[in-house]
């Protein structure tokens, strides 16, 4: 639909104590690679103790029941610590609040291992503790986010207009997205979201109340998606959605979801006009079999089916045969 610069080289990786693979340390590239490493960090930390921090609450509230299956025996165990120790001398990296996000990972790890202790030696835990492990918790998403938004907008990664992350490092974001579904089995989605006769607006009440809703729908994307998830503006009214650790139902929830609130939400312009907006959206999932463009185009042909279906709604895309896709990537080869 638009145009597609190439995807960035993807930084060097080696294996880390869990066999896993993570970027080098950030001392080892150039200032680009640098910077894309720590977002890359910052992105897995994010991921790894939303993984963790469901694997605490349910032993916290299932004290007796076993663990699902392929989770990890360590319930402390995560990269982020051992990264951050690695290179915090780094400039890029030895500042007030980058250390203050490793202070607040301290505490939250602290805290959670109390919890967990008390509960395996006592039976029972403080509920001033639990409600402190779930405030530090939010308080370092909440940095993470804030950090990883300094070092975008350093990096001009944000469209000024609409606060939305732009084009620069998309490609390489969805591949490195792409590359993780494949490696953890974990579905992905990409949705594209495009507003409903945007050109009407424009011509009807002018290109300044066009970039108003523009500006409106984008706050409501941003706060209305998972905290993982991430909204890129694709091109002038087109947003693009990155959707881990969704599976297509769960993925067309999320996105019905978004779809009611900008249905229910009309921009207030300037003079006075209250003026309804909707979208259509159109979604597909990362497969291993298709690249990152190919996955867009599918998610462009079930855009352009919510247009002709009607528009202000949802499409997933589905298979040429009827047959829904896969929902766990290993199904798909
Ligand atoms: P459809 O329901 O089929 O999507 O119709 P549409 O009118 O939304 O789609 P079309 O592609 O015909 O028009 C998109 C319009 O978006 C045309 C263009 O002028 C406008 N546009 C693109 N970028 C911007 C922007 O940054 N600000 C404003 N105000 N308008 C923009
Ligand atoms: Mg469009
Ligand atoms: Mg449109």
């Amino acid at each position: 639909m638009s145009d597609q610069s190439q995807p960035a080289k993807a930084p060097p990786a080696r294996s880390n104590r869990k066999g896993h693979e993570m970027p080098e340390s950030v001392a080892d590239g150039g200032m680009a690679d640098a910077e894309r490493d720590i977002l890359a960090e910052l992105e897995k930390a994010l991921g790894e103790h939303v993984s963790l921090l469901l694997r605490w609450n349910r032993k916290l509230v299932l004290p007796y029941a076993s663990a699902p299956e392929d989770t990890d025996d360590d319930d402390h165990d995560c990269d982020f610590g051992a990264w951050y120790e690695l290179n915090r001398h780094n400039r890029l990296i030895d500042q007030p609040a980058m250390h203050a996000l490793a202070a607040t990972h301290k505490q939250l790890h602290d805290s959670a291992k109390r919890l967990l202790t008390a509960q395996e030696v006592d039976g029972d835990i403080d509920s001033a503790e639990f409600d402190m492990m779930s405030l530090r918790a939010e308080s370092f998403f909440a940095q993470l986010r804030r950090l990883e938004r300094a070092f975008r907008t350093a990096r001009s990664d944000v469209d000024p207009l609409t606060g939305t992350y732009n084009r620069q490092t998309m490609l390489s974001d969805l591949n490195s997205e792409r590359e993780r579904a494949i490696r953890t089995n974990v579905p992905t989605a990409i949705a594209l979201v495009d507003l409903d006769h945007f050109k009407a607006v424009n011509d009807t009440y002018g290109h300044q109340s066009g970039d108003v809703v523009l500006q409106s729908i984008a706050g409501i994307l941003q706060s209305h998606v998972r905290p993982f998830d991430k909204v890129y503006r694709y091109g002038g009214e087109e947003f693009l959605i990155c959707l881990p650790n969704a599976d297509m139902k769960q993925c067309a929830r999320v996105l019905e979801r978004l779809r009611r609130v900008i249905e229910a939400s009309p921009v207030s312009l300037t003079d006075g006009t209250i003026l309804p907006v909707t979208a259509s959206i159109g979604a597909a999932p990362m497969t291993k079999t298709r690249s990152v463009e190919q996955i867009i185009e599918k998610a462009d042909k079930a855009l352009y089916a919510a247009k002709e279906g009607g528009r202000n709604r949802v499409r997933v895309w589905r298979n040429p045969d009827g047959k829904p896709p896969p929902q766990k990537q290993k199904q798909d080869t």
